[in-house]
């Protein structure tokens, strides 16, 4: 089923061995309810608890892709959720740092990670704030939809980092790459229309 699904992702565009090799590898039906387990390697969201979900495989590998991991790569993600991207990530050879703000989520998913032998860290806050202390990251991907590009993000990517973010106002988000140029400078490219569960900024979900 995993072979099956790389081939729908090669077809649906994602060009990246090591993305590709990543979702191949990794077993999705540990990250959903088992009443989905059938449909685990299917390119589809699913719910997760706390009104959240796990990304849609194509959205994972999309984003991954324009990370553009390089081995030993520092990367912040914001929104743990399942662990399933941050595990993508890891098997890309990332040093992955992730945050999220539903303490059950967090939970389970620094449990899963850990069961799966994955070495990343998982942190329980504000992914807003990102995580001053561990700064700076060579990528920061935020996997939630945001209603604008939180400064704090781009103040702790290293100069030449790649921030990944879908933003905007409304349901549908734009994908946008933020490429740090300088302490002053980016450069936004935009890459197609997603839609997210929001990144939420009071604390009321707890
Ligand atoms: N990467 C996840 C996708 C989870 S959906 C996966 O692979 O399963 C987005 C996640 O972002 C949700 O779990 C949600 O609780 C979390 N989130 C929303 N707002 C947040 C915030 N301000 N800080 C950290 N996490 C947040």
């Amino acid at each position: 089923m995993r072979k099956q699904l790389r081939r729908v992702l090669l077809l649906k565009g994602i060009k990246s061995s090591l993305v590709l090799d990543a979702l191949e590898e990794i077993p999705r039906h540990f990250f959903l309810d088992k009443a989905f387990e059938e449909h685990a390697y299917d390119d589809k969201a699913f719910r997760i608890g706390a009104g959240q979900t796990i990304s849609q495989p194509f959205t994972v590998a999309f984003q991954t892709e324009l990370l553009q991991i390089k081995r030993n790569d520092k990367v912040l993600e914001i929104g743990t959720g399942s662990g399933y991207q941050s595990c993508v990530l890891a098997e890309c050879g990332a040093r992955v740092y992730s945050v999220e703000r539903q303490r059950l989520l967090h939970d389970t998913a620094t449990r899963l990670i850990k069961d799966l032998n994955y070495n990343i860290k998982t942190f329980y806050g504000d992914g807003y704030l990102g995580l001053p202390s561990y700064a700076p990251f060579d990528k920061v991907i935020v996997t939630a939809g945001a209603p604008f590009i939180p400064p704090a993000l781009i103040d702790q990517l290293k100069i030449g980092g790649i921030l990944v973010i879908p933003d905007g106002e409304g349901d549908e988000k734009i994908m946008k790459t933020i490429l740090k140029i300088s302490d002053t400078e980016t450069e936004i490219k935009e890459h197609g229309k997603f839609r997210f569960v929001p990144l939420l900024e009071d604390k009321a979900g707890k």
